[in-house]
């Protein structure tokens, strides 16, 4: 069976060009770039080239602005609590409610150790309220945190903006973005659009390079105290022995990624376009999720009314389609996501919801597949669902109060 593989929001297979570049480093090259003879020189001489080729993404910034982690979950404890170290009298942190965990748990964590937190809300389509926003900032903030692009949803957030705002309100506070979702995806000026960003974290494996490297970008001047304590690697910022063949590879994936951006957002988007408004068209009672506001190109998040996503993830996977829903079933809890609970989309639908993330890979075919399979499921799961009239495909008399009562039928 073909795989289908629309799930590239958690993770994208590497690039064969990256696989080939990281080759040398993972074996002849493997000198610590640390060390002082030529071999090991050379490795250092490379690794400062990828931070050179890197930095180039992201406009006119410095190469010793971006500071290499692990991963984005790294680069986002750091941020927050490399931050709140540098700037002890400030207490305050501004975030959102649909944030991934790697920020939302750090701040919860925050919070647990004394520090006021606001988790700003979002609207139907997953829009933040810019007066809220500017309501919120403290003279006590210490720090925003807020995603560039939604995870579950792509919905993308006016972060140049925000930080704008934030800039003008009080330059002293710092504003961080989890970047994860749009490099790669969008283009970023950290010297011209979004100048006001203090800080901006990425993983590789999001743009076809491995897992275990990721990206803190800080800008020059930004206080804050280094999260991994030990050698002096990263200029004294972030302890450990460099991971050399990631970050040859990040580099390498970076310009693949970027070389045909805009044409291949465009095929993308396309796609995406396609597979939205065909299962629109077959599936009755389908809400989709972030369509009112700015969305990454690659990202159709769906909630099905009166079925389990968990359920509809596994007749897709019987079919080779690896796809992924919105609740936080993976971790063991079957909660709802909290991104949909924060966007209220409707009870007898929030439990439904699967998200299809496509990528470089993907093709016309995938679609076409995607298509022919999931509005079965979707019928087939239904036919068991108490809510559901298979005879007249639409749901029984008996549902339409919960419809009202979840306000899906305004
Ligand atoms: N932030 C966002 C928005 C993400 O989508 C992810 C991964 O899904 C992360 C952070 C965490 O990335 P990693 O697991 O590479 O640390």
């Amino acid at each position: 069976m073909r795989l289908v593989y629309v799930d590239n929001n958690a993770t994208t297979p590497i690039a064969p060009e990256v696989f080939e570049a990281m080759v040398p480093y993972l074996t002849k090259e493997f000198f610590n770039p640390s060390s002082m003879y030529e071999p090991a020189r050379r490795v250092a001489r490379a690794v400062r080239e990828a931070r050179q080729r890197i930095a180039r993404f992201f406009g006119r910034i410095a190469p010793s602005e971006i500071l290499f982690t692990s991963c984005a979950t790294e680069s986002n404890n750091t941020a927050i609590v490399g931050a709140a170290k540098a700037n002890p009298h400030r207490r305050h942190i501004v975030t959102t409610a649909v944030e991934h965990p790697a920020v939302l748990e750090v701040c919860k964590e925050m919070q647990r150790n004394g520090y006021d937190v606001t988790f700003l809300p979002v609207d139907r389509h997953g829009n933040l309220d810019i007066s809220e926003f500017i309501r919120a900032l403290r003279p006590d903030t210490l720090l925003v945190t807020i995603m560039h692009a939604n995870n579950e949803t792509g919905v993308v957030f006016p972060v140049a903006e925000l930080a704008r705002i934030t800039k003008e309100t009080d330059p002293a506070i710092l504003f961080h973005t989890d970047a994860t979702q749009s490099v790669g995806k969008l283009r970023i000026d950290l010297s011209g659009e979004y100048r006001h960003v203090d800080m901006l974290s990425f993983s590789g494996h999001k743009l076809h390079a491995p897992k275990g490297i990721g990206v803190l970008f800080v800008r020059k001047g930004t206080p804050m105290r280094p999260f991994m304590i030990g050698g002096h690697q990263e200029n004294g910022r972030r302890a450990g022995t460099e991971n050399v063949p990631y970050i040859i590879g990040l580099a390498k994936a970076m310009e693949l990624a970027y070389e045909n951006l805009e044409e291949e957002n465009r095929r993308i988007a396309q796609m995406r376009d396609r597979l939205e408004r065909e299962l629109a068209a077959r599936i009755p009672y389908l809400e989709i999720n972030g369509k009112g506001a700015p969305r990454l190109p690659n990202t159709l998040n769906l909630s099905c009314h009166f079925i389990e996503g968990e359920a509809i993830l596994i007749e897709l996977s019987e079919h080779g389609i690896c796809a992924s829903s919105g609740s936080a079933c993976t971790s063991g809890s079957l909660e709802p996501s909290h991104v949909l609970l924060a966007m209220k989309v409707p009870f007898t639908a929030v439990h439904g919801s699967v998200r299809f993330s496509l990528g470089r890979y993907n093709t016309e075919e995938d679609i076409d597949r995607i298509i022919e399979v999931f509005p079965q499921v979707v019928e087939q799961l239904r036919r068991a669902s108490p809510y559901w009239d298979a005879k007249r495909n639409a749901p029984r008399e008996e549902a339409y109060g919960l419809l009202q009562e979840a306000g899906a039928l305004t």
